[in-house]
């Protein structure tokens, strides 16, 4: 069995419903397929939901033009014996909609909660319109069987419940069966919840680890991983294949192909993942398994993370840097913020510097120096230095040989063009070596490693 998951420009417009029609009718055995919302409406819910928080009666005019996208897809994907019944379906939903807004536009507050619930009505719809757009096919209701828990102030996904509840949903046999990405319930609450921005990807892995299926299909708008952005470097091409190690980096530093959280549940269970392009489907594609081959390209790209916060520690000369590692980790840990790359400069080793994401800057702050109070006040660690917003660029390949040698040289080409590197790491991880440059100067500095390695 299958799993594909179709992104929201694959379902986004009349003529690449048409592809998703024609690709997953073409398949002869059972799968299941994840639909994101149409394209570009999650962005479209969240800001409206804002306007009617604000009570600006534009946001009729959005929900009216929502409205009428729904409807002109409808009726031109939909065969005739089945439209009315969809128009039905999506028109409940729709009202449903506009009746949550108009709350909103009375109460001027915008709950997290509710706009999770408003954010589902994208998966909700397009989920009904591509299972009767497809032959054969049926809807299953990904808010019965993913599940999510919270923690800290998120909700992240359940997944031995999710894992449990697939299986069950699945043995009744299907053909095609249509499922709504992204959306969720809470295990407790039965509350709509989501699995975060770009969370159809997860869905589908979810789904397939559960299922053990043979592949996971994410299809999209673009013909696979590039060695680089391709709107920064033109000369970009296209990575045949890698490891799942490898596009777990490249995705956590930033390139856009699928959402990070998505490889763990196939990479445990030796899923492969593969990526495809919608609007170009005989095009190979990436394949990304767990081993490396023979054909691999050494180097599989350069990408980059915006709003990234440098914080830096000092201690006195002779402290336990280690012990004043452990405690920092420990406690921005506890807060569930999610800190990546430390460097250690080996001739300074009374400091270190850590990443976070600049959203979680200021809390990490606040939680270090609240930790080190007694050691800040008597000076034998100083006031921890941060600088916020700041880019990440990560060069990826599990073959990079001498990678110290590299990033020499990378630092080396950097700085003939005036490029400053705030910092470097290649021991985070075997795969990666990461350098933090100031956001003006990010494209210069991805032109310059990529032709640089490739
Ligand atoms: N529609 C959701 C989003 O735009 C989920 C997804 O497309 O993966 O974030
Ligand atoms: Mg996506």
């Amino acid at each position: 069995m299958k799993v594909l998951k179709f992104g929201g420009t694959s379902v986004g417009t009349v003529e690449s419903l048409l592809n998703v029609k024609s690709i997953v009718e073409g398949i002869d055995a059972p799968a299941v397929v994840v639909v994101s919302a149409l394209g570009g409406l999650t962005d479209k819910l969240i800001a409206t939901a804002n306007m009617a928080a604000e009570a600006d009666p534009a946001y009729r005019d959005e929900m009216e033009a929502i409205s009428s996208r729904h409807f002109h897809i409808i009726s031109n994907v939909v065969p005739e014996d089945k439209r009315p019944e969809v128009i039905k379906e999506v028109s409940l939903l729709l009202n449903e909609l506009k009746r949550i807004y108009d709350g909103l536009s009375l109460i001027k507050d915008l709950p997290a909660k509710t706009l999770d619930v408003i954010v589902s009505f994208g998966e909700r719809m397009s989920s009904v319109i591509v299972a009767a757009m497809i032959d054969g096919a049926e809807r299953r209701d990904s808010l019965n069987f993913i599940k999510t828990e919270k923690w800290f102030d998120k909700n992240i996904a359940d997944q031995k419940l999710t894992t449990q509840l697939v299986i069950e949903e699945f043995q009744t046999p299907f053909n095609k069966a249509i499922v709504p990405g992204f959306i969720a319930t809470d295990k407790d609450s039965g509350e709509i919840t989501t699995l975060g921005r770009g969370g159809s990807d997860f869905t589908g892995a979810l789904i397939a680890a559960a299922m053990e299926a043979e592949v996971l299909e994410i299809w999209t708008d673009v013909d696979g991983f590039m060695t680089a952005d391709p709107r920064i470097i033109p000369e970009a091409k296209v990575v045949p294949h890698m490891t799942f190690i490898e596009s777990m980096e490249l995705c956590t530093f930033g390139a856009k192909v699928i959402y990070p959280p998505t490889i763990y549940p196939v990479f445990h269970k030796n899923i492969p993942i593969k990526i495809l392009n919608t609007f170009n489907p005989t095009a190979p594609g990436t394949l990304v398994t767990d081993t490396r081959l023979e054909s691999d390209f050494p180097m599989k790209g350069v990408s980059s993370l915006r709003n990234t916060t440098i914080f830096s520690l000092r201690a006195t000369p002779g402290s336990d840097i280690a012990e004043v590692q452990t405690r920092t980790f420990n406690a921005v840990a506890k807060q569930g913020i999610k800190l990546f790359i430390v460097t250690i400069v080996p001739e300074r080793n009374n400091e270190f510097s850590f990443m976070v994401s600049d959203n979680d800057a200021e809390i990490a702050m606040d939680l270090i120096k609240s930790e080190f109070a007694p050691e800040l006040s008597k000076r034998s660690i100083e006031t921890p230095l941060m600088r916020n917003s700041l880019t990440t660029i990560a060069v990826v390949g599990e073959d990079m040989k001498n990678k110290k040698r590299l990033a020499e040289r990378i630092r080396h080409s950097l700085h003939r063009d005036g490029i400053k590197v705030e910092a470097t790491s290649t021991g985070a991880s075997d795969t990666t070596i990461t350098f933090i440059v100031s956001p003006e100067r990010t494209e210069r500095a991805l032109q310059i490693i990529h032709s640089l390695v490739f």
